[in-house]
C-alpha cells in the first residue's frame, strides 16, 4: 500500500492541499477535478486511504456509493446536465493514476462527446460468454443476507 502521507488525495482530504470542495461528510469528500472532462466534473473519495475498489471494505464502498448519489443529484439540480457519467478506474490498466479510491462524476450534455464514451467494443466480445462469467452463484448477493 502506498504511504498515505504522500498520497495526493489523502493530503487533499487533510486540507494540506487546496481543493474546490463540493461536499464533505464523515466518510467522504467530493471536489472538482483539476483536469475536468466537463464543467462540473467532480471526484468523490473516501476520507480513509483505500487504494481501489478491490481493496475497499464494504462500509467504505457503501459510503462512497451514497455520497456519489447525493453529489450526482446535486449536480443535476444545480448544473442541469442532460446526463451524467459515473466512472471508477481500478488498477493501472484501467487508467487509474491516483491510487486512492475515487469516482468520477462527469455531467454530460447532448452532443458533448468529450469523455470517450462509449468506448469502442473489444475486437473479441461475446456478450453471452461475459454474462455467463458474471452471473451470480446462488450464494452471491450484493445485499447481505439476514440470518434465518
Ligand atoms: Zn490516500
Amino acid at each position: 500500500m502506498p504511504d498515505p502521507t504522500s498520497c495526493l488525495f489523502c493530503r487533499l482530504v487533510a486540507g494540506e492541499l487546496p481543493a474546490h470542495l463540493v461536499a464533505a461528510d464523515e466518510y467522504c469528500v467530493a471536489f472538482l477535478d483539476t483536469s475536468p472532462a466537463a464543467r462540473g466534473h467532480t471526484l468523490v473519495v473516501p476520507r480513509r486511504h483505500v487504494t481501489d475498489l478491490w481493496t475497499a471494505d464494504p462500509e467504505t464502498a457503501a459510503a462512497l456509493g451514497r455520497s456519489c448519489a447525493t453529489v450526482a443529484r446535486r449536480i443535476r439540480e444545480r448544473l442541469e446536465p442532460d446526463g451524467l457519467t459515473m466512472r471508477q478506474n481500478t488498477g493501472e490498466a484501467s487508467g487509474q493514476n491516483v491510487f486512492h479510491l475515487h469516482v468520477h462524476l462527469v455531467p454530460r450534455w447532448h452532443g458533448d462527446g468529450n469523455v470517450g464514451w462509449p468506448w469502442p467494443p473489444p475486437s473479441e466480445h461475446d456478450p453471452d460468454e461475459v454474462l455467463r462469467l458474471l452471473q451470480p452463484e446462488p450464494s452471491d448477493s450484493l445485499i447481505p443476507r439476514t440470518p434465518g
